[in-house]
């Protein structure tokens, strides 16, 4: 026989102070879930109901509908029983009914991606008895046409057919406005409400060319149907890919009573924060709306109002709105409802010290009843992130610990992003104020639909308001605009999600979408027009505003020191110029652990003398042009290594192909013939026979070094000498040579020996000498088999995992852009290997590399260079399999930083 513990739960009650879950089990309930049932726990008001597991959604992908109702029905009627019991009335009963709101809830929050119907259970006849039961017929209609509205558009596809057409139900609604001459939905009598229910049925009736469903269990079952197929509809596809999230999370769905904020002055609903998402601040915050339901405040259906009598003067000011006009239509909770404001402030105090983060909650207030109906740690920009961590840790909520793992490191890159010159912000012309959603500096041409934004390299996305059918163009607009919302509304959260620039609720705007315009007063601009917003001022400017390099703000360096404590993994940079290593520095990387020297060649006055020695027939004539490379490599490296004083520096020798040097284009090539006194075909011939089929598996790396010794002997003499005259001037440099593209031990040994040989050459020259390493870039799968060899030579390894990824794969880099997006696309690729490390293949090729070198040399210094030093996880993999270091572009030094810090933290 089965026991109560073999029998799987599909359905989790919560309620009336208990529950049969709590917050811990987030991926069985989904965020939402789990947290309504701990808030039941703690005490705080929610509405009863429960939660249907993730697990039945991936189930119902698998069996699909009939079998998952048919599995879960028993445990829904029973928890619908439940609420009926705690709330006192029936759910589809004439005269006592209960509604109910179904809603979605993956483990991870993902705002307005998925969808929620509201006032669930009313059909012609409920509806009377709602009217009757409340003494509140304004109340019921407006509830059943919202439910309409609501089913209509998730569950029956009542969308808008094109992009420039407004939601079905919308256009009604727009159209019963204009022939009553009303502008507000709260201005709609009985009667108007009356009409709407019936128009929208009508329109249902002839779009899809069903009934709206009457049954109350009917419209259950299609709603919870709804919110499973939503976890597979384009919005919440598209979030997944954004987060790398996998699709077999699934969501619950959270089936829940209603209560309403839409029943008159003594009602509303709205959205607080703990602390301010945008900068971090610690001031509670949000926007409300009286007698208004769900997502009104979102959707920016009318101006929101403030939370705190503080925010909303704030509020006024941008908006120029004097304190007399503020009292008295714009005033605060906490000053027309002081009793339910503190009941607020208590709960949000409560629950960010039970969480021990910033929370983001939503609540209604039902004829004086304060109902709070979901909690979560709030979305926040990268600034607000790293103050919020600081302060948390500073008023001893949190561990160090703690703070460092709260962060998101890919979320500091926000932090290094241009700001507005102020100077340049002085001689700005603003056009008009809208409220500082997300701050941030962004500059682009206008563009008015999500799937244009694409359109120019820099644009800045403008919408009435956004949805989330936008998300797309959102995130590769550089900036967002919306005339309407407030700073809760859609845009405003997601672009402080995305760490975006946003300026929400410009009501000054005018957006014609047909003619792909803004009026502004008299002025119109188009697309294509340039603007610039100021996300922490809420200014919309014309044309563009010259930017600079930010400053590290106190906190982030904080956050930065924290993690070095907690690390000791080091991290250095990839830079080829003494700009980049300063810069480098600057985030705090502790060495260079890759300079491509080749770089160098490419400059104008340097490639002339690089193509002759190309071109050069004799040893002797190569040498010639050498020497003439010499001066200007050393003079390279000496400014690096100044940059560097007293960091190591790793210096890669030659490596491309030398075809890519040569010219291919007449006229240079004719240049070229006369600068060296030899005939145009004798150019010609070279260049055509240094072309090569595959020339990344070509003659390249130490194969050049291994034909031509000279280029290895010049390069090392430019390091040494360069080395030498710095220490002449105090200054310490620390080089490590090294050896590119290496698969076999003779191969390194060969150029070894010229190193070493060169380097004696030059002490011996100068009577001097320095410390120095030879190593090698560890790129070819062949080379890590025979690590133990290498290491009896080697002083280092740096894995090249562009190269490595490479080669194991078999996949040209260069190439690949015609297959990859269709392997991710179809799931044979979870992730590109190029950009996050593969660490079930090219990760075990750098296992054994590592390890068979360490067991020949226990203290070899083993390192990463290539994109995936800065890539998060690509750095925590490196840190368990014990490397030295992670080598990354500059502006990746402090993600890799505190990857690096989490990675310790997590292993210990
Ligand atoms: P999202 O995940 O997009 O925020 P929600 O499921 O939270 O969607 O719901 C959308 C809106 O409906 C929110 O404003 C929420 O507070 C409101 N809402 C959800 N359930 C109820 C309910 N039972 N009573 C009143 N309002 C509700
Ligand atoms: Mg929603
Ligand atoms: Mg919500």
């Amino acid at each position: 026989m089965e026991t109560a513990q073999d029998l799987k739960m599909n359905v989790y009650k919560f309620g009336n102070k208990t529950a049969d879950g709590n917050s811990k089990l987030r991926n069985l309930l989904g965020g939402k879930g789990a947290n309504l049932a701990e808030m039941s726990w703690l005490g705080i008001p929610v509405p009863a109901g429960f939660t249907i597991t993730t697990e039945v959604c991936t189930q119902y992908n698998q069996y699909g509908q009939e079998e998952t109702i048919a599995m879960i029905k028993p445990e829904v009627e029973e928890a619908i029983k439940n609420i009926e019991e705690i709330m006192g009335s029936t759910f589809g009963d004439k005269d006592n009914p209960l509604l109910i709101s179904v809603r979605s809830g993956a483990r991870v929050s993902m705002p307005g991606m998925m969808d929620t119907v509201l006032n669930l259970g009313l059909n012609d006849e409920v509806v009377l008895g709602l009217a009757a039961k409340t003494n509140n017929e304004r109340f019921a209609w407006d509830s059943y046409r919202r439910f309409i509205q609501m089913y209509g558009g998730v569950v029956l596809g009542m969308k808008p057919e094109s992009k420039d057409d407004i939601d079905p139900f919308e256009e009604i609604m727009e159209h019963l406005k204009d022939k009553r001459h009303i502008e507000l939905d709260t201005e709609f009598t009985v009667q108007d409400l009356q009409d709407l229910v019936y128009d929208f049925k009508d329109a249902v009736k002839k779009r899809t060319g069903h009934d709206f469903p009457t049954d109350p269990w009917d419209q259950l079952w299609g709603a919870v149907i709804a919110v499973f197929n939503s976890w597979n509809g384009d919005r919440a596809v598209y979030y997944r890919k954004m987060h790398n999230y996998p699709a077999d999370w699934g969501t619950a769905v959270n089936v829940q009573a209603m209560v309403y904020g839409n029943m008159g002055e003594n009602s509303g609903t709205g959205v607080c924060f703990t602390r301010d998402a945008g900068t971090g601040e610690n001031v509670f915050n949000g926007e409300y709306l009286i007698d208004a339901q769900g997502e009104d405040v979102v959707a920016g259906v009318r101006t929101p109002l403030q939370i705190t009598k503080l925010g909303s003067e704030r509020w006024a000011e941008l908006a120029k709105v004097d304190e007399e006009e503020r009292v008295a239509n714009y005033p605060s909770l906490e000053e027309k409802m002081p009793e339910i404001f503190k009941e607020l402030d208590g709960y949000q105090d409560k629950l960010e010290k039970h969480y021990r983060d910033m929370q983001d909650m939503e609540f209604t207030i039902q004829e004086g009843k304060l109902w709070i109906l979901q909690t979560r740690n709030g979305k926040r920009t990268g600034a607000a992130m790293v103050k919020i961590a600081i302060d948390l840790l500073k008023s001893k909520m949190i561990s160090e610990k703690e703070a460092l793992l709260m962060l998101e490191p890919n979320k500091l890159d926000e932090l290094l992003h241009p700001v507005f010159d102020t100077g340049a912000l002085k001689r700005a012309h603003v056009i008009a104020q809208g409220l500082p959603a997300s701050p941030g500096a962004a500059t682009g041409q206008l563009v008015f639909f999500a799937d244009e934004a694409n359109k120019y390299k820099n644009s800045i996305l403008c919408r009435i308001e956004t949805s989330p059918e936008d998300l797309e163009g959102m995130n590769i607009a550089k900036g967002i605009l919306t005339a309407r919302g407030g700073m809760t509304s859609h845009a405003a959260v997601v672009a402080r999600g995305m760490g975006k620039c946003c300026v929400s609720g410009a009501g000054a705007l005018k957006i014609n979408y047909k003619g792909r315009s803004l009026r502004v007063g008299d002025k119109v601009y188009h697309e294509g027009d340039w603007i610039s917003l100021n996300g922490s001022t809420g200014n919309i400017i014309e044309g563009k505003v010259a930017t600079v390099e930010p400053e590290l703000s106190g906190e982030f360096a904080e956050i930065m020191e924290l993690a070095d404590k907690y690390s000791k993994m080091k991290v250095r940079t990839n830079a080829d110029s003494p700009k980049d290593a300063l810069v480098a520095k600057n985030f705090g990387a502790q060495g260079i652990g890759l300079t491509r020297t080749e770089h160098m060649f490419f400059e104008v006055d340097r490639i002339r003398a690089m193509r002759e020695m190309i071109l050069a027939e004799t040893v002797k004539g190569r040498k010639h042009a050498l020497e003439e490379l010499l001066p200007m490599q050393r003079k390279d490296f000496e400014g690096i290594f100044e940059a560097m004083a007293g960091l190591p520096v790793t210096i890669r020798l030659l490596d491309p192909p030398l075809h890519e040097f040569v010219p291919h284009q007449l006229a240079t090539q004719k240049d070229l013939a006369e600068d060296m006194h030899i005939s145009l075909q004798a150019v010609k011939n070279k260049v055509a026979d240094l072309s090569e089929f595959n020339p990344m598996l070509g003659h390249r790396g130490c194969r050049l070094g291994n034909t031509y010794p000279e280029i290895t002997e010049m390069q090392t003499r430019a390091i040494i000498e360069a080395a030498l005259n710095l220490k002449e001037r105090g200054i310490e440099a620390k080089p490590e040579i090294m050896i590119p593209l290496v698969g076999t031990y003779a191969e390194f040994l060969e150029q070894e020996k010229i190193i070493r040989g060169t380097a004696q050459d030059v002490f011996d020259e100068r009577n001097d000498s320095i410390e120095f390493m030879v190593g090698t870039m560890m790129e070819i799968p062949r080379a890590t088999l025979i690590a133990d060899k290498i290491a009896e030579r080697a002083d280092f390894f740096s894995f090249g995992t562009n190269d490595l990824t490479q080669m194991t794969y078999g996949y040209s880099r260069d190439d690949a852009g015609k297959f990859l997006p269709i392997y991710l696309d179809k799931g044979i690729l979870t992730s590109d290997p190029f950009e996050i490390l593969d660490q079930e293949g090219v990760g075990q090729l750098v296992e054994i590399g590592t390890e068979r070198g360490r067991k020949t040399k226990p203290n070899l210094k083993v390192g990463i260079c290539g994109e995936h030093g800065g890539e998060p996880n690509s750095v925590e993999f490196c840190y368990n399999t014990d490397l030295d270091y992670v080598s990354c572009s500059p502006f990746r030094v402090p993600i890799a930083r505190l990857s690096a810090a989490q990675a310790q933290i997590k292993a210990s």
